[in-house]
């Protein structure tokens, strides 16, 4: 039976000298050996030989009647009683996603690179001191690994979380040369970074409208600045509102980067409703048909209540004009601020629904490994770095990038 099963999937073979060989080995039976060669040959052409793994072709004793070993073997079995009420949504998610936009920017190494040096230099000094006249990984070695991580930010239970693989290793190779501890810690923090790449902007819907929040002082107003004249370079035209009332000069301050960026700006009068701000910015996006509307807001997370109340205002009067807005609540956080900023995310998290995240300030602090035990720990993903004041010192979050300059002073 599953002789026969194979024969028919070699007649599906596209190449001609394939069913030349197939030919010969019906006519011939005597060489079996060209028949497992041709196997082998089918293996190596085709990397999927999907009639082998079905292991039930034996209730049906009539194998010639139905030609076509199709790889699905599940429809008579399954009779199927859900009557599936989500054939038509379907459909209008795939029509979408030909509309989607993708962000597309090549990293900049060096500037990656020169962020992390010093969360990198830092992080391998104390490992060298750790692995320094030891031929394993032992106990001893792990234990001041935890420390490191630890100490680099890296938030008690992401280290935990890697310690235990890295254990789980050790222990199945008990002579884990020390100085290839680098080597396993790379893999297993690389596993360990959440790095979810959705595509970014679904046209088909715009304006797409970024709420911006973050506590004050972490880089909001600078990284909408920078995300505006990004989202330009990738051809979007972008309308910022100014809805941090709370200060003359945060609007002020927005007004100089949406300049700096080139792109407009709707605000009121200091002390106005953000609210309101955000629905004069979103119904002029609609009118003028934007592409982006990025919200500024005043991140003051010294009350729970009145911050959610606020977010969730704001959120509702935009839905008056479109229901999905917003589509992204970007929080950002101050990646010099370490631990600070990973309870910052937890908090925010609990206050609205981030649905990504901007780390800042990584040039200039040792701190970067916060990055590794947020994106671990809070399922978000973290769409974009800081790098820098100016306007260009942005990057798209990548994970392999991340942990290549991460491990900078390792790989060269
Ligand atoms: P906001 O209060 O959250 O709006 O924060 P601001 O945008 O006003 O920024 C606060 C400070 O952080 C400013 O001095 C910025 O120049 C600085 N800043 C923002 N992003 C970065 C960054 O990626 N790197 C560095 N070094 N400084 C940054
Ligand atoms: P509520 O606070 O839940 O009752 O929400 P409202 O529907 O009263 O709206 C709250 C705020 O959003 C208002 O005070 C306005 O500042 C703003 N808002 C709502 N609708 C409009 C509108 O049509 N135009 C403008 N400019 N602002 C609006
Ligand atoms: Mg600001």
């Amino acid at each position: 039976m599953n002789f026969f099963k194979r024969l028919f999937s070699w007649k599906k073979k596209p190449s001609k000298i394939e069913d030349e060989q197939e030919d010969e080995i019906v006519d011939s039976d005597d060489n079996k050996i060209d028949k497992k060669e041709s196997k082998k040959l089918k293996k190596i052409a085709e990397p999927e030989p999907e009639p082998e793994p079905e292991p039930e072709p034996e209730p049906e004793p009539e194998p010639e009647p139905e030609p076509e070993p199709e790889p699905e073997p599940e429809p008579e079995p399954e009779p199927e009683p859900e009557p599936e009420p989500e054939p038509e949504p379907e459909p209008e998610k795939k029509k979408k996603v030909g509309f989607f936009k993708r962000l597309f920017k090549k990293t900049d190494k060096e500037n990656l690179d020169k962020s992390l040096e010093k969360t990198s230099k830092s992080f391998f000094d104390k490992i060298k001191k750790a692995v320094v006249g030891k031929t394993k990984v032992d106990v001893q070695v792990l234990d001041d690994l935890e420390e490191i991580l630890i100490t680099s930010d890296v938030g008690v239970k992401t280290t935990i979380k890697i310690i235990e693989s890295i254990e789980e290793r050790v222990a199945k190779d008990k002579y884990t040369n020390a100085q290839e501890l680098d080597v396993i810690l790379k893999e297993e923090i690389g596993n360990i970074i959440y790095d979810d790449k959705k595509e970014d902007f679904n046209i088909n819907d715009k304006p797409y409208v970024i709420l911006v929040v973050g506590v004050n002082g972490v880089g909001k107003t600078t990284s909408i600045g920078k995300l505006a004249k990004f989202f330009k370079s990738q051809g979007l035209s972008v309308l910022i509102g100014a809805a941090d009332t709370f200060r003359a000069a945060a609007i002020e301050q927005l007004e100089e980067w949406s300049g700096r960026a080139e792109v407009d700006l709707i605000k009121q009068k200091m002390g106005s409703d953000p609210a309101s701000v955000s629905f004069d910015t979103l119904n002029s996006a609609i009118n003028k048909d934007y592409d982006v509307v990025i919200i500024d807001t005043a991140g003051r997370l010294h009350n729970k209540v009145n911050l959610m109340n606020e977010l969730s205002k704001i959120s509702r009067v935009m839905q008056k004009l479109k229901q999905e807005a917003p589509h992204e609540i970007l929080l950002v956080l101050d990646g010099s601020t370490g631990q600070n900023a990973y309870e910052q995310a937890k908090q925010f998290s609990e206050v609205t629904k981030v649905t990504s995240m901007m780390v800042t300030k990584l040039d200039g602090t040792a701190k970067g490994g916060v990055v590794i035990g947020i994106s671990d720990q809070l399922n978000i993903p973290i769409k974009y770095i800081g790098t820098g004041e100016s306007i260009d010192d942005i990057e798209l979050f990548d994970k392999v990038d991340f942990v290549e300059s991460f491990f900078q002073n390792k790989s060269k």
